[in-house]
């Protein structure tokens, strides 16, 4: 096993070093370790990838398509994109030109600030939010600003971007809207959203914005986007992780104004040159035909986010309703206090339930917990009654 030059790791990139790992991801992995214990702490799917879908690379497969696609991306993925955002959102993208096919919203979220910032650039992120955008930001060379949005139910108000954009935020090049929220599960709606817009064009911000759970909606509640609104200045970053259990498929899209996309398409092709053949065209069956599977999907989450919310409000914890994706963002009880690692820690030692501790999603989260409900009803029942027992236990000590 070789061992690095000493002289050679004092070189290694500075920046980067100073970038904290996924904390999701290594407490996570710590916790792992408890035997029996129910982890609902990474925002991953429990289901599998739809057939039709799978059948859709097989076949592509046997018909050797095994060479560079485009960099931009096939024909079929982008017009299928194309066709999808037509229809859900009443928006029009030319295939040619204002489409990217990227390795996820992750490298989508790369691609997109290494195409518009500047060194020492910042970007308004509302928080609490999925930490990952933090180390993309910095690692792009920008600034994230932090927005605590807890006292307003963890939706960003037009009046308090305003503020921070006279303060903290002056000169901000963009912000980053994530709707629905990992990991608060609150959605926008079209008047918040509108509101939002005026700010954003009086401030010259583009809006990024990151729709990678939009299928995942309930109850009443509808999915907006600022590309209805402002099209002009938004760039929408989606992908089938989530709505097609497809994680492991690496594969989303930018869709933006042509004028951004070509510098957009350039990043990407300097990154990774193009994105697999067969994993495009599979992605181009699931967005063409796949509208039941992820209605079945929103159907099982919406069934399963009820008995996580009644079981976690029994117990004293306290949460904006979630209205999308698949977490829950709770109030740890008073009597627990603040430190919600510590919280976190000897839930997952104690009652053998794995959560992440809210203070990881940034300014706000302090003192919550977020529960991912991508788990099987049968462990949610379990991790309730883990934590009911483990509630109870406490207010006897
Ligand atoms: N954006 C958000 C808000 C997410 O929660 C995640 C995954 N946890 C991603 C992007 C990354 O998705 P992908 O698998 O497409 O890279």
């Amino acid at each position: 096993m070789p061992t690095l030059a000493n002289s050679l790791s004092e070189t290694i990139n500075e920046k980067i070093n100073k970038i904290k790992k996924s904390e999701i991801r290594a407490f996570s992995h710590k916790i792992s370790q408890i035997p029996g214990v129910i982890k609902l702490t990474v925002g991953e799917p429990d289901l599998n990838t739809p057939e039709h879908i799978k059948r859709a690379a097989i076949d592509d497969i046997a018909r050797d398509d095994s060479h560079y696609a485009p960099e931009a991306g096939k024909k079929e993925y982008l017009s299928a994109v194309s066709t999808y955002l037509k229809n859900s959102l009443k928006v029009s993208y030319d295939p040619e030109g204002e489409i990217c096919a990227t390795v996820g919203v992750s490298a989508a979220l790369n691609v997109t600030f290494m195409s518009i910032l500047n060194p020492g650039d910042k970007i308004i992120i509302p928080t609490p939010v999925w930490g990952v955008y933090f180390g993309i930001v910095k690692m792009a060379g920008g600034i994230p600003i932090e927005v605590d949005t807890s006292e307003d139910n963890f939706i960003l108000t037009a009046a308090h971007l305003k503020k921070v954009m006279q303060n903290e935020g002056k000169g901000a090049k963009a912000i980053v809207l994530t709707d629905p929220s990992n990991p608060t599960g609150r959605v926008y709606s079209k008047q918040q959203l509108e509101e939002l817009a005026t700010v954003i064009c009086d401030y010259n911000l583009f809006a990024i914005s990151d729709e990678i759970y939009a299928e995942l909606i309930y109850g009443d509640k509808k999915h907006y986007s600022l590309a209805q609104i402002i099209p002009e200045r938004t760039i929408i970053l989606s992908g089938l992780s989530k709505c097609f259990a497809m994680t492991g498929w690496r594969i989303g899209y930018i869709a933006a104004p042509r004028e951004i996309m070509k510098t957009i398409i350039k990043v990407n092709s300097f990154m990774i040159t193009s994105v697999t053949d067969n994993v495009q065209i599979a992605a181009a069956e699931g967005l063409q035909h796949g509208e039941a599977d992820y209605e079945e999907a929103r159907a099982i989450y919406e069934s399963r986010l009820h008995i996580v919310q009644a079981g976690l409000e029994k117990n004293g914890f306290k949460m904006a309703t979630p209205e999308g994706a698949f977490y829950v963002f709770a109030r740890i009880p008073e009597k627990f206090g603040d430190d919600d690692v510590a919280f976190a820690e000897d839930l997952a030692h104690k009652a053998k339930v794995g959560v992440v501790p809210g203070s990881y999603f940034g300014a706000g989260g302090q003192g919550f917990v977020r529960l991912s409900y991508a788990s099987s009803e049968e462990n949610l029942n379990l991790a309730i009654e883990r934590i009911t027992n483990y509630v109870k236990d406490s207010l006897n000590n």
